[in-house]
């Protein structure tokens, strides 16, 4: 893969990332994920799902493209205005695969 790759955001608000695949928050969504690039589970009352991330102490988070699977790092983008492609996962194989389907099942 590039390793220059980088998307398209503005203002240095990760909401706005338009990923190198083309996908956004309001196409298929982006997610919150740590540094694994595993979804986290934000909150609620319920426990985090075995799939799942525990929200990082640390608040490094991540933001992860569930269409094509690359990660980017949430500081970077809100420091420096852009977002370079931190690494990437696979979405269509265990364990992330079944972190974004968990995601989605609690999020709607
Ligand atoms: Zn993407």
């Amino acid at each position: 893969m590039d390793d220059n790759e980088t998307a398209t955001v503005t203002g240095h608000d990760v909401t706005t990332i338009t990923c190198v695949c083309g996908n956004t928050v309001s196409q298929a969504g982006l997610i919150q994920a740590n540094s694994d690039g595993v979804p986290v589970y934000a909150g609620g009352n319920t426990p985090v799902p075995d799939t799942m991330a525990k929200w990082p102490p640390d608040e490094d988070l991540y933001t992860l493209c569930p269409s094509c699977g690359r990660v980017y790092r949430d500081a970077t983008i809100e420091e420096t205005g852009t977002a370079p492609v931190a690494f990437r996962v696979d979405v269509t194989a265990a364990p992330i695969a079944e972190a974004i389907r968990d995601h989605w099942n609690l999020s709607t």
